[in-house]
């Protein structure tokens, strides 16, 4: 009070009015000072130069404040002509605001592009970037942001926390005080907002503030806008030329183990997730089995089974739709037990239908997109263009493959018939060919017994067996699958019917029956340890190898009847050219006598008659020693002496006992001999019957008055040791070329009328080659018709 006062108002003027900016006062202690009106005009006068002064810095301040924002605002489109990357746009974006208005919690939330969840493109808490925040699904009523995003305006508050509360929204981050958001808005729609606030409560934000975030947001939300639409249009490019190279690959994939690998990894590339599944229904009971799996827990997946209808992929097989879970864990669809086991954690799936002809054959899902963004109905219809494409490539491959398959085991089985074929048809021993069908039938049906018999005269006898320790003898017709199989005609398998197997412990068994026409010859009884072990496919094989067994075996029963039947021709004849002989020995004995006048004298006529007898009795005997022969042959009864023999004296010999024929048609007959001292090795009497036979073939088949030559020598094919070599040539009726083909056969006789002037068997040629070749020689014959004939013959030569 008893200061003496001085005050002044320092006036600042604003455009249009005055406004009281603040006081100048001073006072003074000293009683006898005062104050005069000079000093206050000099105090105004003071006043006058602060206001002014004051005002002019306020103007500075203003002008660099707008100076700043405007720097910000031209460096934020400069960033954002040249920026098209979506990240870099976000990141230039919060620079230039933080720029204007530092700030350490920044958010740029962007709404989903088709309506689909709203998620933070940018997210900056404390100054730290929060990428696993990022792209993440923001639920309803969480964040004040989606507020701006609906209404389209911008929100300022120095108390976001109590902001939320009054306006029922949950707090997205703790601590904030002032805050503020403004929508990114394009010309049609609000795409966004973009919000900060401060920690700090004496920071309180202004108007001013919130207009320069708002014409930031301006000039974000076109560049976001372009960026996005770049940014979908270069993934839907890059998603269809996977979708075109998958499709492409997957179409030339007929392997199926590949070609899933190949569709799951393209599906979860296509969506860049983290893992996936690729499940098929089994059809045999509607299991969803893990067929292919990728991701961290793959390995652990494969081959486990979804019983029918169990959780997220049970339910889509079922319902043969896509099914979109970005929470699993919301979901009550999802068979959490998978996680549980493998430790994965599934966040959000997509599940699709694979689906061939109106056919749910298997599901596949997509886990986790790396990003960790939600899957959206846009990928959904992606995937689902997809996945139509595999399906039928799937569908393609597996028929494909059964074909294949089918064809390959086909192959496989007719290989192993022609195999079985080859070696039945080269036994003609009944019990061997069981042995044989017996032996693979083991093989290829992979038994551990098995036997094989002949039905005959209402009992069976086992040929061939395997496996069985002791087969006693019980009756084996009366067991029941081999009844059955014996009335029946076809294939029996004992599922389990309790009757005593023959080898013990077995559990399961087949009896085929071998058929010849309609008649059922035998059976093959195979049993195996395992249970089940016949399927149908099998008893069709086994059936094919019985039916293929069945033509052996009665081959070789057809040809074990043939030799006992030429058996009992062979006794026959050489019974009865033994009974002949005899009897043949008295005419000719008796023929003889009469001939020789020696029981009375013989009239011309009478002498005749006898001559006649006796060429027929020695016709005879030829015939019955023939049949004797050859039938001796053909049992192997034969046998030769072999010794040393003279070629001289063989011939010498043969001359002999033919001299009276070759004399009888004025015949010359003219021996060559290279070496008087040529031995053979041979049976001497075999050899003189076939040089005879052959130089009696020449005098038959000359004319009278023809030639005949004997030539003897040595003749060596290369390489091999040398040969005795004899000749027999004659310039008579020759052989045509027809007949040249059949001569060495059993009873051939030409049609020639010539030839059929001398009398013949037919025998003496199929005798003498068989003679030459038991004697380790060779005959063979060079003939011209009507000009002669030499045949040839060689015998080893003796070396004793
Ligand atoms: P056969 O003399 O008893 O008729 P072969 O077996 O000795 O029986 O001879 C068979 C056939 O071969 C004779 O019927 C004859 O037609 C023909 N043949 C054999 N040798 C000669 C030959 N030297 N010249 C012409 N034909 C011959």
């Amino acid at each position: 009070a008893r200061l003496a006062l001085l005050g002044a108002q320092v006036l600042v003027p604003l455009p249009g009015q005055g406004e009281l900016a603040g006081l100048i006062c001073l006072g003074a202690r000293a009683a006898q000072e005062t104050y005069t009106e000079r000093d206050l005009e000099s105090l105004i006068v003071i006043a006058e130069l602060a206001a002014a002064a004051i005002q002019r810095a306020q103007i500075v301040e203003d002008l660099e404040r707008q100076v700043n924002q405007l720097h910000v605002m031209t460096r934020l489109a400069e960033g954002l002509n040249i920026t098209s990357a979506f990240d870099d746009i976000l990141e230039l974006i919060y620079t230039q605001a933080n720029q204007g208005i530092p700030t350490q919690d920044f958010f740029i939330t962007l709404s989903g592009e088709t309506g689909f969840n709203t998620s933070h493109a940018f997210y900056l808490q404390k100054n730290e970037r929060l990428l696993e925040q990022e792209n993440r699904p923001i639920s309803e009523r969480h964040d004040l942001s989606l507020e701006v995003i609906r209404t389209g305006n911008s929100i300022i508050t120095d108390d976001y926390g109590r902001e939320c509360r009054q306006r029922a929204y949950l707090p997205a981050v703790e601590g904030l005080y002032s805050w503020m958001a403004a929508p990114l808005l394009t010309s049609n729609a609000t795409i966004g907002a973009i919000s900060l606030g401060s920690r700090d409560p004496a920071i309180l934000y202004t108007d001013t503030q919130l207009e320069l975030l708002e014409s930031i947001a301006d000039q974000a939300a076109g560049a976001i806008a372009k960026a996005r639409l770049l940014h979908d249009a270069e993934r839907r490019a890059a998603q269809l030329t996977v979708l075109n190279d998958v499709a492409r690959s997957m179409s030339s994939t007929l392997d199926i183990d590949p070609l899933l690998d190949q569709i799951l990894q393209s599906a979860v590339d296509l969506l860049d997730c983290e893992a996936g599944s690729l499940l098929m229904v089994d059809e045999s009971n509607g299991d969803l089995v893990f067929q292919v799996a990728t991701g961290p827990v793959a390995s652990s997946l494969l081959g486990r089974r979804l019983p029918a209808g169990t959780g997220l992929a049970g339910k889509v097989a079922e319902a043969g739709q896509p099914v979109i879970a970005n929470t699993v864990s919301e979901s009550s669809d999802w068979f959490s037990e998978t996680d549980a086991d493998t430790g994965f954690s599934t966040q959000s799936v997509l599940a699709l239908p694979l689906q061939a002809k109106e056919k749910i054959i298997g599901v596949i899902e997509v886990i986790n997109k790396r990003d960790g963004s939600p899957f959206n109905a846009e990928e959904q219809e992606l995937l689902t263009v997809f996945t139509g494409q595999a399906a039928v490539a799937i569908e393609n491959a597996r028929l494909y493959t059964l074909t294949d398959r089918e064809l390959a085991a086909r192959v496989e089985e007719l290989s192993v018939l022609q195999r079985i074929d080859r070696e039945l048809n080269a036994s003609l021993d009944i019990k061997r060919t069981m042995e044989i069908t017996l032996d693979w039938s083991l093989k290829q049906s992979d038994s551990d017994a098995g036997l094989i018999g002949t039905a005959e005269d209402g009992s069976l006898y086992v040929l061939a067996s395997a496996g069985y320790k002791a087969l006693d003898n019980r009756d084996l017709r009366a067991h029941g699958l081999i009844a059955a199989a014996l009335s029946s005609g076809s294939a029996q398998v004992d599922v389990g019917g309790g009757e005593e197997t023959l080898l013990p412990g077995a559990l399961s068994r087949t009896v085929i029956p071998v058929r010849r026409e309609e008649e059922v010859i035998g059976i093959l009884l195979l049993e195996s340890g395992e249970a089940d072990h016949y399927p149908p496919e099998k008893l069709r094989f086994l059936s094919r190898l019985s039916d293929h067994a069945a033509i052996a075996i009665s081959n070789a029963q057809l040809y074990q009847e043939v030799q006992e039947a030429n058996l009992a021709k062979s006794d026959f004849v050489s019974f009865v050219s033994h009974e002949l002989k005899t009897p043949m020995t008295s005419i000719k004995g008796y023929t003889d006598l009469l001939s020789a006048g020696s029981v009375g004298p013989v009239s011309d006529a009478q002498a005749n008659f006898l001559s006649t007898i006796r060429s027929n009795v020695d016709r005879m005997a030829t015939l019955v020693s023939d049949l004797a022969d050859i039938s001796r042959i053909e049992v192997g009864k034969l046998r030769l002496e072999f010794g040393t023999v003279s070629v001289a004296d063989l011939i010498d010999e043969v001359v002999r006992s033919t001299r009276r024929q070759v004399e009888e048609k004025n015949q010359t007959l003219t021996v060559d001999m290279e070496d008087e001292g040529l031995e053979a090795w041979g049976d001497r009497t075999r050899l003189i019957q076939v040089l005879t036979n052959l130089v009696s073939n020449a005098n038959k088949y000359t004319p009278a008055d023809g030639k005949i030559w004997i030539r003897a020598g040595t003749s060596a094919e290369e390489g091999d040791l040398p040969v005795v070599h004899i000749a027999v040539e004659d310039d008579g009726i020759g052989i045509s070329d027809e007949d040249q083909k059949q001569i060495f056969q059993k009873f051939f006789r030409s049609d020639d009328q010539k030839a059929r002037e001398a009398p013949g068997t037919g025998l003496g040629l199929n005798i003498t080659k068989s003679l030459v070749e038991m004697q380790g020689g060779e005959i063979w014959f060079e003939s011209e018709y009507r000009k002669g004939t030499t045949f040839h013959f060689t015998i080893p030569i003796s070396d004793q």
